[in-house]
């Protein structure tokens, strides 16, 4: 007898689940609304039903897809869904879709030049664009990195390179001579992360050398804005390396009239924002610009034998851009989302989402039993629900947390929190790619009565 052929896939099958597939999505994003938008489940509820051993023979592709749908999605948050207004966005579209499905088709490996040419190319002038549409000055060189914590760690380490005269590469970190790096109380956390991997030691001291500081445009909790000039003056006065940190808001500065929060960026050393936040550009994707392109590519620069070629020297080899030897051809999806929105649609969808958000910043104001724990430049709000006779923040700060769970277990809408000087507040970031103002005004309407059906006994 001969031996059962495990069903692997052919092209003529390829074609048909591919098409298929592409049905499927095209439908989900039609229909993404009717899900709930933050998964239900429970932990290991997904776990306990996926078997504990690999098979052994190989499974059709229907089976496959159909536990798809029946395990994996009910324990997906919706991120997608126009009332996910948790953390930030990671919004994508159909553009920047189908450019990941042709990534994924050509596999392509982007270590060096010459792995893929135009893949590097490609990159070399998205980041162009990028900049450009960023106005930032033309001495800014870029190179894509996957997260923003990449990127900062990345400018960190060159900061740690070129202060120590590139030693500490060579030598590791002087005892006589630490380091410290200065950001505010709502600095990202990656900043933390970053001071650790970096060997400089988080726990700050008196007595050491500033050699960086991160300005953020755009925090994360309220999205303020650090003032980048005044920073910029001190940084250049006592030479000290100046990273911004506009991971999420670095997307607004594409508007002509929001670029002023990047006023002084020609006097910082590099930059960060992430187009997979609020630029319709699928997870992952990070932009990091550079000055002084030499002390970046000094700081990772490793050339065994294996990685020379012959165009070395006149072409980018983005492996020693950063940490990563492998990377993945993520200009293709930028290059789609630009070229399909074109930069004054990208203006007006950004746009369009600040003039929703100052709007439910309005109905906040003038309601009687809200409030705004913080200004809001941009296209995130944080508030809490303050019941009249109910004033001292540690009786709010429950009342707002019960709120929030109870919201948010009506898997209608998705929103975080956060803590702004102790107070609790409600956050929401209203930056969907499909999101309209019907959305938010059904999401202050199911706030305003669940918090006042809140106050009656359950
Ligand atoms: C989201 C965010 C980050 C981290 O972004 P990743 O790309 O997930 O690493 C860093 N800084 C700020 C201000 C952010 O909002």
């Amino acid at each position: 007898m001969a031996p059962a052929i495990d069903p692997t896939m052919d092209s003529n099958e390829f074609r048909k689940h591919g098409h298929s597939l592409v049905e499927w999505m095209a439908e989900y994003l039609d229909s993404v609304e009717s899900f709930p938008v933050k998964a239900g489940v429970e932990p290991k509820d997904i776990l306990n039903n996926l078997p504990v051993a690999p098979p052994e023979k190989g499974e059709p592709f229907e089976r496959i897809f159909d536990d798809f749908k029946s395990i994996v999605l009910p324990g997906v948050t919706h991120w997608q869904h126009p009332s996910f207004f948790a953390y930030f966005p990671a919004n994508s579209s159909p553009p920047s879709i189908l450019a990941e499905m042709l990534t994924a088709c050509l596999g392509l490996q982007c270590m060096s030049w010459v792995t893929s040419p135009a893949a590097t190319e490609l990159e070399e002038r998205m980041m162009e664009w990028l900049g450009a549409m960023l106005q930032l000055p033309k001495e800014f060189t870029g190179v894509i990195q996957d997260t923003a914590s990449t990127a900062t760690l990345c400018a960190l380490l060159s900061a740690r390179e070129r202060a120590s005269g590139f030693q500490v590469n060579e030598l590791g970190l002087p005892r006589d001579q630490l380091f410290t790096t200065y950001c505010s109380t709502q600095a990202h956390s990656s900043v933390e992360k970053a001071v650790k991997i970096a060997g400089l030691g988080r726990r700050l001291a008196g007595g050491r050398r500033p050699l960086c500081v991160v300005a953020a445009i755009g925090t994360t909790s309220s999205t303020a804005i650090d003032p980048l000039k005044e920073i910029a003056a001190i940084c250049r006065r006592h030479r000290v390396w100046l990273h911004v940190d506009a991971a999420f808001a670095g997307t607004a500065a594409i508007l002509p009239e929001l670029r002023w929060m990047l006023n002084g960026v020609e006097d910082a050393d590099s930059l960060v924002f992430n187009p997979h936040k609020w630029m319709f550009t699928n997870f992952d994707c990070s932009a990091y610009f550079v000055k002084d392109k030499e002390s970046l590519v000094r700081t990772f620069e490793i050339l065994p034998e294996f990685l020379r070629t012959p165009a070395d020297g006149r072409v980018n080899n983005y492996r020693d851009w950063g940490i990563q030897l492998g990377r993945r051809f993520r200009a293709l999806k930028l290059w789609f989302v630009i070229r399909s929105y074109g930069v004054n649609g990208l203006q007006q969808l950004i746009r369009k989402h600040i003039g929703i958000a100052q709007q439910l910043a309005k109905w906040i104001s003038s309601s009687d039993d809200f409030e705004l724990l913080a200004p809001v430049p941009l296209n995130t709000l944080c508030f809490r629900y303050r019941p009249s006779g109910t004033q001292a923040t540690e009786d709010l700060n429950p009342i707002n947390e019960a709120l929030l769970q109870r919201l948010n277990a009506t898997g209608r809408i998705y929103l975080t929190h956060t803590k702004l000087a102790g107070a609790y507040a409600l956050r929401m970031a209203i930056g969907q790619t499909t999101v309209e103002e019907r959305h938010v005004r059904s999401a202050w309407e199911l706030i305003q009565s669940t918090a006042r059906s809140s106050r009656e006994p359950p």
